[in-house]
């Protein structure tokens, strides 16, 4: 090996000589042939101590074959060249270390070898700066990974340089898809625009956050930019969520401002710590006399509002241990010093990191008294409702529902407490039927209550009893009901019944006596008419008898009535004239003792036939008739009645067909007696009665006009009929003027009355 000569030029023997690469020269067999002295120092070999050596002994185990194949290959293909690309390269120290290098071979044609130029740096020093930077920039890139915003770096040129994770899933698109384009192909072009101005706007304050907006989805992105030399960076934060929660505190502090200035509840915001008084709404300033300017920088204690610090101090030990305070009840002094009664709710809250005590405060003075009133009045309501003897009810307005009575009530109607609450009287039958039931409940919802109204209600033992009613409405817990009140008055109604019945019999009484009263004072009328009209018939009819008897006795004293005959024509005269006086007198007592009714029947046995027979003689002789009475009497002749009257109804009738007729024209009288009747009928052909008088004709002392020329007294008719009457008969005419009158007497008379006449 010593033989092979390397021709250098004497100028490249100090560069071979100082150079601090290592220099070796390697055969074709892979011995060394020669080395620079740096490669000795580098592998800690004394110099030529590697002259011969394989230059495997340089190479690391692990390296051998690799070395051999790299050497083997170069020598195929000799030309200048870096060795192991690629790979890393190791050379291995006399001592053992490995360490890397830089290869690069060169060729080198000598004769008869050919000879390799290795030359090796030793490159641990740059590996480790390397192997610095490369961890340097792995931890950056880890840090930029872990972040949760999106990092994106770009040229200058707008082309997408690097991007975490989590700028391609907002992206969402592979690292491939996007690293090396711009940000107009990667973002719509819109929006890479609002990048390019926003950045440019903001270059000169980098790093000064701004906003996006994407179109698609709503979200909102605050994005810091930095420029550097090679380009810009971009980091963007999704702040969505917190930009929603902006809003929603912006919201809630609106929403909070309208409760806190609208609010009837006194607010007042006093710092915790200082208990000075932040801020008060309208109410408070209302409630408590002090305006927002008086009270804001003071305590609530110096304003005078409370006298110490103890109520709030309680108030917010309590919020801090159990939360926000509600229902607190306390007492505090308005602007005046007069106390008011509060019930407040308290919380601590934090405006601009800093603690408040909100506290929120209702005046229940009044309420507080009116509750307490209100419960009086509710004993009161309660002890009267109990005690109360008026039958009372509460029911349900909607169903009818009873859901309280008092004894009264059930006394009433007899029922036990049980049996009436949670039902109806409809249910329990109370009203006396179905329509009563529906008028009522018509009449409550049309009026909203019932005064006062009578019904006959239904006891639990179907009782009838009469009770006066009223219905009104109350509010009972909150609920609509109906207070029913019910006054028994069966007693009373029953009292009235009979007071009705007393006053009807009074009525009956006093109506009685009035007619009693009446018909004595028209009796005595009638007697002081009869009276008058005795005197003026008595004047009248009186007169020519009287003056018949004094002309007669006069001349009987006369000795000039010497004969007998005519002294007895005066005796006739006068005894005529006094039967007539007599005869009115006789008619006037008739009629005063019927109208007195003191007549009574007294019955007899008598003939009619011969009564009727003595009547006609006399009718006939003191009318001087020129014909006699045409008589028939038809059945049985003997009855056994009252005579004196049958007597007085046949001589008033006959006297006056007598009267009223010529004496010439025949009278007819017909008496019948059959079973049951006895039938008198007196008929003449005489004057007759004219038909406006004919309803008058049996009134006392009435006259027909044309009658005035016969004397009488318009008493006769009215004594049959007052007789006819009592024997339970009846009488009847019929009459024509000028043509005659026929009366109709019918009596009824009993079988016993007939008696049947007895051969003799
Ligand atoms: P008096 O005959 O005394 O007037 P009466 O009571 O007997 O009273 O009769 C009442 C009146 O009835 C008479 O005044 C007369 O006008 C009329 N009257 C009664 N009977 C007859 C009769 N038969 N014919 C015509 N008129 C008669």
């Amino acid at each position: 090996m010593k033989e092979i000569q390397v021709q250098h030029s004497e100028a490249f023997k100090p560069i071979f000589e100082f150079a601090t690469t290592s220099i070796i020269l390697v055969d074709e067999n892979g011995l060394i042939c020669l080395t620079n002295p740096h490669t000795d120092k580098l592998f800690g070999y004394a110099p030529g101590e590697l002259i011969d050596q394989h230059v495997g002994i340089l190479i690391p185990d692990d390296f051998k074959g690799k070395h051999g194949n790299l050497l083997k290959g170069y020598f195929d293909i000799p030309q200048r060249r870096s060795m192991g690309t690629g790979l890393e390269l190791s050379a291995r120290k006399k001592n053992g270390v490995i360490f890397p290098v830089e290869i690069s071979l060169g060729y080198y044609n000598a004769v008869p070898k050919q000879m390799t130029i290795v030359f090796l740096s030793d490159i641990t020093h740059r590996k480790g700066a390397e192997q610095a930077l490369y961890e340097d920039e792995k931890r950056l890139r880890d840090i930029v990974q872990s972040i949760s915003d999106a990092f994106m770096g770009f040229t200058n040129d707008w082309r997408y340089l690097y991007l975490n994770d989590k700028a391609l899933s907002v992206l969402g698109k592979t690292r491939e898809e996007v690293v090396g384009k711009t940000i107009w192909e990667v973002f719509p072009t819109s929006l890479g625009k609002v990048f390019e101005k926003e950045f440019k706007n903001r270059h000169q304050a980098e790093m000064t956050p701004f906003t996006i907006k994407t179109h698609n989805e709503l979200t909102w992105w605050q994005v810091r930019v930095a420029k550097y030399s090679g380009g810009m960076a971009f980091l963007c934060s999704d702040i969505t969520e917190a930009r929603y929660t902006l809003e929603a505190k912006h919201r809630s502090e609106e929403q909070f401002s309208v409760i806190f200035n609208s609010s009837p509840a006194a607010i007042c915001i006093s710092e915790l710590e200082s208990c000075i008084v932040a801020d008060i709404n309208q109410s408070h300033a209302l409630l408590f006399g002090f305006s927002k300017e008086e009270l804001v920088g003071k305590t609530m204690v110096e304003a005078g509002i409370f006298k110490n610090y103890d109520t709030r101090n309680k108030v917010i030990d309590a919020v801090k241990k159990y939360g926000p305070v509600s229902n607190y009840e306390v007492t505090a002094y308005n602007k005046k010093g007069n106390p008011i009664q509060l019930l407040i709710a308290a919380d601590i809250i934090r405006l601009a990191e800093k603690e408040y005590l909100l506290v929120a405060s209702t005046d229940i003075s009044v309420n507080k008294t009116s509750l307490e009133e209100l419960q009086r009045s509710e004993e009161r309501f309660a002890k009267a409702f109990r005690a109360s003897p008026v039958a009372l009810s509460i029911s349900t307005m909607k169903e009818g529902k009873m859901i309280e009575v008092n004894n009264s009530f059930l006394e009433l109607f007899g029922y036990r407490l049980e049996e009436l609450i949670g039902r109806t009287a409809g249910e329990l039958n109370m009203y006396p039927n179905a329509h009563e039931r529906d008028k009522t409940i018509i009449q409550l919802h049309e009026q909203g209550s019932i005064r006062n109204k009578e019904l006959v209600c239904n006891t639990k033992t179907n009782e009838k009893i009469h009770i006066i009613f009223s219905m009104e409405a109350i509010e009972l817990h909150g609920e609509p009901c109906l207070i029913t009140t019910a006054l028994d008055i069966t007693d009373k109604k029953e009292a009235e019944r009979k007071l009705q019945l007393y006053t009807d019999l009074l009525e009956q009484k006093v109506t009685e006596r009035t007619l009693e009263l009446t018909q004595a004072l028209e009796r005595e009328k009638e007697v002081g008419d009869m009276k008058s009209r005795f005197v003026s018939i008595a004047s009248h009819e009186f007169r020519t008898p009287l003056s018949t008897i004094l002309s007669s006795t006069y001349l009987l004293e006369q000795t000039k009535v010497s004969s007998g005959e005519e002294r007895s024509k005066h005796y006739n005269r006068i005894r005529s004239a006094v039967k007539n006086l007599t005869f009115i007198l006789t008619e006037f007592l008739s009629l005063d003792k019927l109208e007195q009714r003191k007549v009574d029947i007294e019955n007899e046995l008598f003939d009619l036939e011969s009564l009727a027979s003595e009547i006609i003689d006399e009718v006939c002789i003191a009318y001087r008739l020129t014909f006699p009475v045409d008589y028939i009497h038809t059945g049985p002749r003997l009855l056994y009645q009252d005579k004196r009257i049958i007597k007085n109804l046949l001589l008033n009738l006959a006297s006056n067909a007598a009267k009223y007729s010529p004496p010439e024209k025949i009278i007819k009288l017909r008496t019948s007696i059959n079973n049951q009747q006895l039938i008198i009928h007196v008929i003449d052909q005489g004057i007759g009665i004219p038909p406006e008088d004919q309803k008058l004709i049996f009134t006392k002392f009435f006259r027909a006009h044309n009658a005035s020329h016969v004397q009488g007294t318009g008493l006769g008719l009215n004594i049959t009929k007052r007789y006819a009457d009592l024997l339970g008969g009846t009488i009847d005419f019929k009459s024509k003027v000028g043509a005659g009158t026929e009366f109709e007497i019918i009596l009824p008379i009993q079988e016993n009355e007939i008696i049947e006449e007895k051969p003799i």
